[in-house]
């Protein structure tokens, strides 16, 4: 805890994996950016598995994300939470939702939407096809929820100021699917107010998903949280990093060498002897030195 002023403020923080493969360097910059964003400001720092899609899911790949972390001396606060084992709070949620009569259900194939719907920068924008049609049999139907026309605005701390018309440049999006499986945009706001999280550090591949995010914790009545968005990793051919575009796993065998790229890529300009010391020096150093005014803008 800290104290600023009169108020009390604390930060909490974390890191929400996917388990669809190993920790790949694109990951380990989200992990390295919240750790050392959360314990400059001596705050605690949050591991969450999202696990949430069965399917997508790699088995034994959560165990090996854990000791990688592990491994690189990034030390958690609290249990690790699994967002398989949560639905009835997601499920909570939902029902509130429902209270409001923000939610319908839908049954609209994906070919139909995008037969129907504009393109926009998360995908195809629902047209809204089944809102005032609710008679649509509820077991077959996925669960959207109504946007408004009303500007969504949050200030990320590099990137400035954000603003989305959700009706306009999403349209009424998912909470859950028609398989059963809760949305991530539920359950991230779920468990971010749920774990107290105050200050949310992730990749700007997430940063457009904000807004959705902000409206379902405006209507739960959700304390309003921090947001920073970094820079990602992509390879050569310009594509983010990830399982579908075959990142490699981190290599281990020299993971001092690793933090220090990772590092490096968030501008912050570790000195060249860094690399003969050992894990906790770096941490120690990095700790100490870590500057949001030199993490590189996205480009
Ligand atoms: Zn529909």
């Amino acid at each position: 805890m800290m104290l600023c002023g009169n108020t009390l403020a604390v930060y909490r923080g974390r890191f929400a994996p996917s388990p669809t493969g190993l920790l790949h360097f694109g990951s380990l910059v989200a992990a390295v950016g919240s750790y050392l964003d959360a314990k400059s400001n001596h705050g605690e720092w949050l591991v969450r598995i999202d696990d949430l899609d069965p399917p997508r899911v790699v088995p034994g790949a959560s165990k090996e994300i854990l000791s990688t972390l592990d491994s690189l001396g990034m030390e958690w606060d609290g249990e690790v939470v699994y967002q398989s084992q949560r639905n009835d709070i997601y499920q909570e949620a939902l029902a509130s939702l429902n209270k409001l009569g923000l939610i319908y259900p839908c049954a609209c194939t994906r070919k139909k939407i995008i037969d129907s719907g504009m393109m926009g920068m998360s995908g195809p924008i629902y047209p809204g096809t089944c809102r005032n049609n609710r008679s649509v049999h509820a077991k077959l139907s996925a669960w959207r929820i109504e946007t408004k026309s009303d500007p969504i605005v949050f200030q990320d701390l590099l990137s400035g100021s954000i603003c989305q018309r959700l009706n306009r440049e999403v349209g009424d999006f998912v909470l859950q699917r028609a398989d059963g499986v809760y949305a991530y945009q539920l359950a991230v706001v779920v468990d971010d107010a749920e774990q107290n999280i105050t200050h949310v550090v992730r990749g700007a591949d997430l940063q457009d998903s904000t807004p959705r995010q902000i409206y379902l914790q405006q209507l739960l009545g959700y304390p309003v949280l921090t947001y920073m968005h970094l820079p990602l990793v992509t390879n050569h051919a310009g594509e983010k990093l990830s399982k579908q575009t075959q990142a490699t796993p981190i290599d281990l065998s020299n993971a001092l060498a690793q933090l220090i790229a990772a590092l490096g890529f968030l501008g912050q300009e570790p000195p060249v002897d860094l690399s003969n010391s050992d894990i906790p020096s770096f941490w120690q150093w990095a700790i100490e030195n870590w500057r949001l005014e030199k993490i590189p803008c996205q480009i």
